[in-house]
């Protein structure tokens, strides 16, 4: 779907640590790859955070939609799963800046370990460090970011196949949250399994339990 508002999609090329990153994400033998879904449903947490923080000092960004809301969507059809917040949202520079470096120190932690461990061990590293957003590449081969920011009119659209460089543009809004994120992960064969409500839900509980925004899980996109 394209628009006047729709600019072409400009490539990029990711930050030589992130493509290393992603890397070993891509081919990750690790197994307990469930940790992605706490990674993204900890980013929405935050994002609602941020909103909250900036809300005090600007009240009317908050728009029409109050309620700090996380939504999993699962649909087995297209083999896709979906987290969506109403948080704080990205702007296209935001965009860029947070899913093409590592700004992140906890991720900066591990890359260095991961140079010093000795090969094979790297994978055990993951779910030490938890190493954030580019862990949904274990479990898919292709991430849409949909994400527009508190208060902005413009929205922005992220894509990766994790395989060294990623796509950037303004999108008509309507293709994006009123407000906030919405990532789509295309998962990848062996991943299927994460479009089963019960084995998602059970993620969910078991590693989500704690989150201070309600998480709701739903079959099929509306
Ligand atoms: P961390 O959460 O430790 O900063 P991540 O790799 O998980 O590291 O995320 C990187 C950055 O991407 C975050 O710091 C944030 O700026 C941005 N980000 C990721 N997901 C979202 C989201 N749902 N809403 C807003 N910003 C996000
Ligand atoms: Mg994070």
């Amino acid at each position: 779907m394209t628009s006047t508002t729709d600019t072409a999609p400009e490539t990029r090329s990711f930050e030589a640590d992130v493509a290393r990153l992603l890397h070993m994400m891509v081919h990750s033998v690790y197994s307990d790859k469930d940790v992605f879904l706490r990674e993204l449903i900890s980013n929405a947490a935050d994002a609602c955070e941020k909103l909250r923080y900036e809300l005090l000092s600007d009240p009317a960004l908050a728009g029409e939609d109050g309620q700090p809301r996380i939504t999993v969507t699962l649909d087995p059809d297209t083999r896709q799963l979906i987290v969506e917040d109403n948080g704080i949202g990205m702007s296209e520079v935001e965009l860029a800046e947070a899913l093409g470096t590592i700004a992140r120190s906890g991720t900066r932690a591990f890359m260095e370990r991961v140079a010093a461990a000795k090969e094979g061990e790297g994978a055990q590293l993951i779910g030490q460090f938890g190493v954030g957003f580019y862990s949904a590449f274990m479990v898919a081969d292709r991430v849409d970011v949909f994400s527009r920011r508190a208060g902005a009119d413009t929205a922005a659209h992220w894509a990766s196949d994790g395989l060294g460089s990623y796509t950037i543009q303004l999108v008509d809004p309507a293709q994006a949250p009123a407000r906030g994120t919405r990532i789509v992960l295309h998962l990848k064969e062996d991943a299927a399994s994460y479009t089963e409500q019960f084995t998602t839900q059970r993620i969910v509980t078991a590693q989500s339990g704690h989150v201070p925004v309600p998480i709701f899980l739903k079959e099929k996109p509306d």
